[in-house]
């Protein structure tokens, strides 16, 4: 079947409405449980574990997970390296298969994984449907993509010669993915290197481990070989460089922040003892990205759109739109509209289906409470400005207008739902604006003419950048996802291009 993306669901359709309520009860009778590592196809309960909370409710416990030490990551990588003399003499179909089957699986037990992550994470209905959907859509496109890159390359025939070229896999991969997309991304990152004939050892979020152990549940489901994927949650500060460094790694695949990206760029560039190649890091981290608004532009679509890049998932997003960039001669209106469409956001329990929901941690709410007082002191609040972290970490959408290009709330990733407007003179000085920060992620472009997108096209400088639509959401197969300069390697996940991240290609020739 040719692919398509997995349909979202509308919850105001009530069967679909109580399935969810359903799930969602279900699932908390399942919370407190504890989950094991995997490491060579046996289950290992830990002395220490960690507890996951609901972010809506940080006393509620959503489950206890085993923690892996220095000497579990030695197990893994070593059970890891005996699987991939087998795993990497599959076929690409072989393994195509066994993604084609998770994606059944997640599709069946779509209402319940949105459950545990509307708990764990804090998304809401439609951001918990999207995630789960996109997990669906990485599962069925790089199976896809995958058979074709089996086929090898064609390469150009000469005379009295067979040419060709193959991919082969690379070896054990260490996939580090991030919380914010429990499922999708960590789905995304972990069978690209599956399905290209590497074997995993996986080390998920402390924040939404007990999603990851989910995953790995549906795995072992679908029986995947022992040794193939192996779970190791852990704390970062002890398993975390000692994985990265390992020396029968041989490729890392990490998305979170900037700072622990280009921690693990350098660790895993410095050869260890006895290692034989030079290790590849994916990563793909933060982004300061923004929405353009020209003088021309449809002013009602372009604060719905400010409004929903910057608050949906409380701004938890790497593309997250925190920043506006807005013509003169329109700013005073678009403002005005988008304070009034952030103001009517309901902040409140995921559980419920708020538009906004908490932050994901008590770090992540003092940090961006933080901000929010750096805010203060930069540019002009006009809506939110408050939080409360005692039930759960809920921080309003906060709104800060006359922000000056260099400004921090303009530079440096918040990770929250905190948005920083600022005034231009012309449409270039917007762009100019726009692309004066580190990152390179997201953008978009409101404006009518023409000329204008054109030259956005060629000078905004961003990986995914879209026109007179927000800069959050892109779709597998559709809108390939990554970033430029310190947003990370850009692997446009989400594309065939893609896979090529996790081999190496090999040209044999004979002479006839
Ligand atoms: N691909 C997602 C989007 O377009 C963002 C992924 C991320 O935050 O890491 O919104």
């Amino acid at each position: 079947m040719p692919y398509h993306n997995e349909p979202t669901i509308d919850y105001g359709v009530a069967e679909h409405r109580d399935k969810l309520l359903a799930a969602l009860e279900q699932v908390k009778a399942e919370f407190g449980k504890t989950y094991p590592l995997y490491i060579g196809g046996k289950q290992i309960t830990t002395d220490t574990t960690l507890k996951s909370v609901n972010p809506a409710k940080h006393a509620e416990i959503i489950g206890h997970v085993s923690q892996a030490h220095q000497a579990h990551i030695d197990a893994a990588v070593m059970a890891a390296n005996e699987a991939f003399s087998s795993w990497s003499q599959t076929t690409f179909e072989e393994r195509a298969m066994y993604l084609v089957k998770a994606a059944a699986v997640i599709r069946r037990r779509k209402a319940e994984l949105m459950a545990w992550q509307i708990y764990e994470s804090g998304k809401n209905w439609d951001e918990a449907d999207g995630d789960v959907n996109e997990a669906i859509d990485f599962l069925e496109f790089y199976a896809r993509q995958a058979i074709e890159l089996g086929k090898g390359k064609e390469l150009v025939p000469y005379p009295g010669e067979d040419n060709r070229m193959v991919y082969l896999p690379l070896g054990v991969g260490a996939v580090i993915p991030p919380w914010n997309f429990p499922l999708a991304i960590l789905t995304g990152t972990t069978v690209a290197a599956l399905v290209t004939g590497n074997t995993v050892i996986l080390k998920p979020s402390p924040l939404s481990s007990v999603m990851a152990a989910k995953f790995v549940e549906i795995m072992n489901e679908i029986r995947l070989p022992a040794g193939v994927l192996n779970f190791v949650p852990g704390p970062p500060e002890e398993i975390g460089d000692y994985m990265v460094a390992h020396k029968d790694v041989r490729f890392i695949s990490f998305t979170g922040s900037k700072t622990t990206g280009l921690h693990i760029d350098e660790t895993a560039h410095r050869v260890s003892e006895g290692q034989r190649w030079i290790k590849r890091v994916i990563a793909e981290m933060g982004g300061k990205d923004g929405i353009v608004v020209d003088e021309t532009a449809d002013v009602e679509a372009a604060a719905s759109a400010i409004v929903a890049a910057a608050f949906a998932f409380q701004g938890q997003k790497c593309s997250a739109g925190s920043r506006a960039i807005i013509h003169e001669d329109v700013y005073d209106e678009v403002v005005e509209k988008v304070v009034a469409k952030a103001k009517v956001l309901q902040v409140g329990a995921p559980a419920e289906n708020a538009a906004v929901g908490p932050v994901i941690d008590e770090k992540s709410f003092a940090k961006v409470t933080k901000y929010i007082e750096i805010g203060k002191q930069e540019a002009r609040l006009v809506l939110g400005g408050t939080a409360d972290d005692k039930v759960g970490y809920f921080v309003q959408p906060t709104i800060f207008a006359d922000a000056k290009p260099d400004a921090r709330i303009m530079q440096e990733e918040i990770f929250g739902p905190v948005l920083a407007i600022c005034k231009v003179k012309s449409f270039e000085e917007g762009i100019d604006v726009f692309n004066n920060t580190e990152y390179g992620l997201t953008g978009a472009v409101f404006t009518r003419e023409r000329a204008r997108l054109e030259y956005a096209r060629r000078y905004m400088m961003c990986g995914n950048l879209y026109f007179n639509r927000k800069c959050t959401g892109s779709l597998v197969g559709i809108q390939p996802f990554g970033g430029f300069n310190m947003s990370g390697t850009d692997a446009k996940a989400g594309s065939g291009d893609y896979l090529l991240n996790f081999v190496q290609p090999k040209t044999v020739t004979e002479q006839f």
